[in-house]
């Protein structure tokens, strides 16, 4: 902790190898181990060229309550995850920086800034976004243990889908309101694409966003009001999911009339997204990047 990092801190010893196995069992499946380029840097400490693609700071918790959020974060190995799929996937010409924990800038938004080319996760925001869903889920189980561990699931997912969701605005190098629906169906294509039970976890991200956003009785303030997921955009995401996911996807989703037919039209649009973030990220993606093989459908 001295050095300015959270326990992750350093990777030697048996720490960095009881990680390494850690992220090798990353929630999403598989990831190439081996391949794994994952930068810690000290605030002191320069990157180093090898890893060029992104530093990763993850910055002390203050207090009791931003260990824990910062040790649901782990737990989630959401953050190594996104590391790893952007350092085996892409390349930048200059580095892109994910900033976790801080609660001194952006008034405890999460945020994408061109100015330094960055991604901001504060803790505020993990604890904005579990009290969201807190009062989402209470009343829906007399359990209260069931209930906060239920809240905390949901407020990864939601803090995933805005991990996803930044890293689309990030790509293209847009952080305006206007580049949210090409930063929505970049974050879906990656997820989907990147990860094979992308589609299962998409889903579940999506609508733990979705159902915070639509509240209409939620503090104006909150970040998913302005990067507000209304319910025709909802549908479109999930269909994505569906049609990349297959049917093991259709249980989670809303019924329809003709299932069958939702299906074929899921299918067509998934294929058509599909190729146009190809060709939309095709000048940042590695020549052998993994997400331009074939993917899981
Ligand atoms: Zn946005």
């Amino acid at each position: 902790m001295q050095d300015g990092n959270t326990e992750f801190s350093g990777l030697g010893g048996a720490l960095g190898d009881n990680l390494m196995a850690l992220m090798c069992q990353a929630r999403r499946g598989v990831v190439r181990c081996a391949a794994l380029l994952l930068l810690y840097v000290s605030a002191a400490a320069a990157p180093q060229a090898a890893f060029a693609e992104v530093e990763l700071r993850l910055m002390p918790g203050d207090s009791a309550l931003d260990q824990q959020l910062s040790s649901y974060l782990a737990d989630s190995q959401m953050v190594t995850d996104l590391v790893s799929l952007l350092s085996e996937n892409f390349t930048f010409e200059q580095p892109l920086g994910i900033i976790v924990g801080s609660r001194s800038d952006t008034l405890g938004q999460p945020s994408y800034s061109r100015s330094d080319r960055s991604i901001r996760l504060p803790y505020a925001y993990l604890e904005r976004a579990i009290r969201a869903q807190a009062e989402l889920v209470a009343g829906s189980s007399p359990d209260q243990t069931v209930e906060q561990g239920e809240s905390v699931k949901r407020a990864m997912d939601m803090v995933e889908y805005t991990l996803y969701h930044l890293l689309g605005h990030a790509l293209i190098d847009d952080d305006s309101v206007d580049a949210d629906e090409h930063a929505e169906a970049i974050s879906t294509w990656l997820m989907l694409r990147a990860w094979s039970n992308g589609a299962a976890q998409w889903v579940e991200d999506v609508q733990a966003f979705a159902d915070a956003s639509q509240r209409l009785d939620g503090p104006l303030e909150d970040y998913w009001h302005a990067h507000a997921l209304y319910r025709l955009r909802e549908q479109t995401l999930l269909c994505w999911a569906l049609g990349a996911g297959g049917n093991s996807i259709e249980p989670a989703l809303r019924a329809v009339l003709d299932p069958a037919e939702r299906r074929a039209r899921c299918r067509k649009s998934w294929a058509m997204l599909d190729q146009q973030m190809r060709s939309l990220l095709d000048p940042v993606l590695k020549p052998d990047a993994q997400l331009r093989a074939a993917g899981h459908d």
